[in-house]
């Protein structure tokens, strides 16, 4: 698709209101192509039968529409679906369809890539190639949701901004598309089935609250302890843990919405007396849960999952105190989907 049409998309309701009465249309239209986009998630200008052949025409000189497309969809043995999905400018990345019994969860990237740096995590060694913009997230969104639809005959349910990418440094495309999810004229999903995830950016975790979109926030722990989390999360030494900690206590002020720590726990690295207390501590803080993720051991060696013992003794010791504990299986994980698999790899060589 041609790259030198701007993209639609980019342009909010007014700007597009102005565009249509610059063009001498009804300012309507401006309505009804937005709902095009962004409800029906149009892919054409020919999509949108209720506008005359030759003001799409027109549209379609002027304007282009950035879908995504999906390159290849694999289905994991416990019904987990991974979405390759292309976008205009031919980069790549990956969104999954999770479902439970009762739920469909679409696990979506916000960037190609990565500017993080996470030792861990499959997503990092992709370097960061560029942000995606509101609409490709939301693009993504709309296909798990026809996916749910065909393969599980239901609509999607849940929104995790956990797949490639740190949403907190792709910040306002990221808030354009939840509002877009969430807003009437889009695809009007609650924010409370929305979590967004962090690796903890503490000052965008508090401008965030103050966006008041009431959707979820998850924050990539790991280790409550400063210098192992500087090592396996390195860009983590510019943020200490006091300032994220501030930044939760202020979310939980302002929103009154418990934060989720998603801890993973390692041989020889946190798996410790040491390692228990300090989250304990820390959880005790900012009225808190906490998820003990299942590490997916990416190639290299350094980190390997923890005895099952000593996850029993992180729950134990968090439950003793009151906070509450869940361990959670990672899905999709022989076709790479599962939680720090996601890096492109069917597209390697
Ligand atoms: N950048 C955001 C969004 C990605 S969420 C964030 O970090 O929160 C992806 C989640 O998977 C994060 O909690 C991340 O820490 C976790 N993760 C990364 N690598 C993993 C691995 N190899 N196994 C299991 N979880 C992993």
């Amino acid at each position: 698709m041609s790259t030198d049409k701007k993209d639609i998309r980019k342009l909010n309701i007014e700007e597009l209101e102005e565009y249509i009465s610059s063009i001498g249309e009804k300012s309507f239209r401006a309505r009804q192509i937005y709902e095009w986009l962004w409800k029906k998630n149009a892919h054409s200008f020919d999509d949108m039968t209720n506008l005359s052949k030759g003001f799409r025409a027109k549209l379609s000189e002027v304007f282009s529409i950035q879908n995504i497309k999906v390159d290849l969809i694999q289905k994991s043995d416990d019904g987990t679906i991974k979405n390759a999905v292309k976008l205009f400018d031919g980069n790549i990345v990956e969104s999954v369809l999770i479902p439970t019994n009762s739920r469909t969860t679409a696990c979506v990237s916000c960037q190609v890539g990565c500017s993080l740096n996470c030792e861990f995590c499959a997503t990092a060694k992709l370097k960061r190639m560029r942000n995606l913009t509101a609409a490709e997230i939301v693009d993504q969104v709309a296909v798990i949701d026809r996916e749910s639809r065909e393969f599980f005959d239901r609509p999607l349910s849940n929104i995790v901004y956990m797949g490639m990418g740190e949403p907190m440094m792709n910040y306002n495309e990221v808030v354009k598309s939840i509002r877009m999810i969430t807003s009437p004229e889009g695809l009007g999903m609650s924010p409370k089935r929305i979590t967004v995830s962090t690796s903890g950016i503490p000052k965008m975790v508090k401008m965030l609250a103050d966006e008041e979109l009431r959707v979820k926030l998850a924050v990539s722990l790991h280790s409550a302890r400063e210098e192992i989390r500087n090592r396996i999360m390195p860009f983590s030494t510019k943020f200490p843990l006091n300032d994220l900690l501030e930044s939760l206590q202020y979310w939980y002020d302002k929103t009154k919405s418990r934060i989720t720590f998603e801890y993973l726990i390692w041989k020889n690295i946190n798996d410790t007396q040491a390692d228990i207390d300090a989250l304990v501590k820390y959880a005790k803080k900012v009225p808190s849960k906490i998820n003990l993720i299942e590490y997916n051991p990416i190639d290299d060696g350094e980190f390997e999952q923890a005895d099952p013992g000593v996850i029993e003794a992180y729950t134990e010791a968090l439950e003793k105190n009151g906070i509450v504990v869940k361990v959670r299986r990672s899905r999709g994980k022989d076709i790479d989907a599962a939680c720090g698999q996601l890096a492109n790899k069917s597209f390697e060589e």
